[in-house]
């Protein structure tokens, strides 16, 4: 029999689990071609998540569980989870019953039609938060225009991938992970199915701001090395602008006597160019931090304890 895994990130999600883990039975315990096992993956959570996880996996075999031991973040939550499932294919899901559970089923009958990655495309969405999604619908264009891959508009990490690709995406050791840029990277057939994506069923989300800008900058800089070549053009047309300086500002002296005044034009000269250099050295020492953090070397995630894997 094939087994399917389903990968769920937890984060403080005490007030939605139980229901989460009840829709999602409801679900799987209708597959009959597959032996089904959920993998929660608990971020270092500070409520009870982990004691409600561990009540719901001492009734039954086939939920797993990996604790972190400390929060580490969503995509490393969704790589640790691909990491230790043993299923033929994996469904990455929220915790939040946002992406819907139901949907399951129809992205089982996508890979039986031999496509390899089946990724859950929202129609509509209904977060609140205006401002939120109006940034990220910004944000989903922006990365495309600047990447070399394709990453498929209003998508999140609700998806289904085959045993190759989850070996490939176990095989990338990067550090600043942006999984669905990996999963589109992969390549092989991918399809979408699309949906309309709910509010959280209840408590907050967790991913204020500068966390969503964290992730946007992952996805931007590991994915596409447009900002330093931005960063290069800036640099060849200031450098060329600043060659029509010179040959102005030498005329100037040599043929006029109005040489004294031009404040205004070296002061501008002078902010503009301490900007644009600012700048650009922020965008090289945004690649260099990444760099620093892929050679240290460190591991993803610390795992403090896991419960229903055989080993
Ligand atoms: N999550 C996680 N670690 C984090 C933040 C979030 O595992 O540090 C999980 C969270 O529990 C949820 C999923 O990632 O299952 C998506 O987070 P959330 O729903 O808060 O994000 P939003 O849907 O608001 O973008
Ligand atoms: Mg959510």
């Amino acid at each position: 029999m094939k087994i399917l895994s389903v990968i769920v990130p937890c984060y403080n999600e005490e007030a939605v689990i139980l229901k989460t883990h009840q829709r999602l039975l409801a679900v799987l315990s209708k597959l009959v071609l597959f032996q089904f096992e959920i993998i929660y993956v608990n971020d270092g959570s500070t409520d009870n998540t982990l004691t409600y996880l561990e009540k719901i996996a001492s009734e039954d075999k086939a939920i797993k569980i990996l604790s972190f031991s400390r929060n580490f973040g969503h995509q490393p939550a969704i790589s640790a989870g691909l990491a230790h499932c043993s299923g033929n294919i994996a469904i990455v899901i929220d915790a939040d019953l946002q992406d819907p559970p139901e949907l399951i089923p129809e992205m089982i009958q996508m890979w039986e039609k031999d496509f390899q990655v089946v990724y859950g495309k929202r129609r509509t969405r209904k977060e609140k938060g205006w401002f939120k999604l109006l940034l990220v619908k910004f944000f989903y264009r922006f990365i495309n225009v600047l990447s070399d891959i394709e990453i498929p508009v209003n998508t999140g990490d609700f998806r289904l991938v085959d045993r190759r690709v989850i070996d490939i995406l176990n095989m990338m050791p990067e550090k600043y992970r942006y999984v669905r840029g990996m999963v589109s990277w992969a390549g092989f057939k991918q399809c979408e199915i699309l949906y309309d994506r709910d509010s959280r069923f209840a408590g907050d989300s967790k991913y204020p701001m500068k966390r969503l800008l964290k992730l946007a900058a992952d996805g931007i800089f590991s994915f596409s090395l447009v900002p330093l070549r931005v960063a290069s053009w800036i640099g060849a047309s200031t450098a060329l602008l600043s060659v029509i300086g010179i040959i102005y500002a030498f005329l100037n002296r040599v043929l006029t006597k109005n040489w004294v005044p031009g404040w205004t034009l070296l002061f501008i000269a002078v902010m503009f160019l301490g900007g644009v250099t600012l700048l650009v050295l922020g965008i090289i020492g945004e690649y260099i931090g990444r760099i620093y953090g892929e050679v240290k070397q460190r591991p993803l995630y610390l795992i403090e304890s896991k419960t229903g894997f055989d080993q």
